[in-house]
């Protein structure tokens, strides 16, 4: 698998400034919902569930599982010519899919892996959340 991605700078808004701040200091923030309970995804100012606005930012434990992948050997724009590389879904602890890549992988890659959060630096103030295969739990 390809050993480095681009990482291009995500575009930021006042909705999601917060959670791309954080991940330039290497921490995954979701958000929860104060009156329903839900974890938010992705970063927005009202509860999909209850349209509550009373929301607050919480870091996420950076663990979760392949929900779903595909290994993509069509790169487009700052993927072109990374391929193959792996585009996935994962499921993270708290609840919430995210599309992301699945990086420093193998034959591993399956359905279920369990996988942790790794930073890619943008260079302008962000990182982009991927995942590699998770080490044992101590
Ligand atoms: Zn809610």
């Amino acid at each position: 698998m390809t050993a480095e991605l681009p990482a291009p700078a995500p575009s930021v808004n006042p909705e999601t400034r917060e959670f791309w701040a954080a991940t330039a200091r290497g921490r995954l923030l979701l958000k929860r919902c104060l009156d329903c309970g839900s974890v938010i995804w992705y970063p927005r100012a009202i509860c999909p569930e209850c349209a509550s606005l009373r929301t607050e930012w919480f870091e996420a434990s950076g663990r979760g599982r392949v929900y779903s992948y595909t290994l993509n050997h069509r790169g487009e724009g700052a993927y072109s010519g990374a391929e193959p590389y792996v585009l996935a879904y994962v499921e993270l602890d708290e609840g919430p899919r995210l599309m992301t890549n699945v990086v420093e992988v193998g034959a591993g890659l399956a359905v279920g892996l369990p996988v942790e959060v790794v930073f890619h630096d943008t260079a302008e103030g962000t990182a982009l959340p991927r995942f590699r295969p998770a080490a044992p739990a101590s």
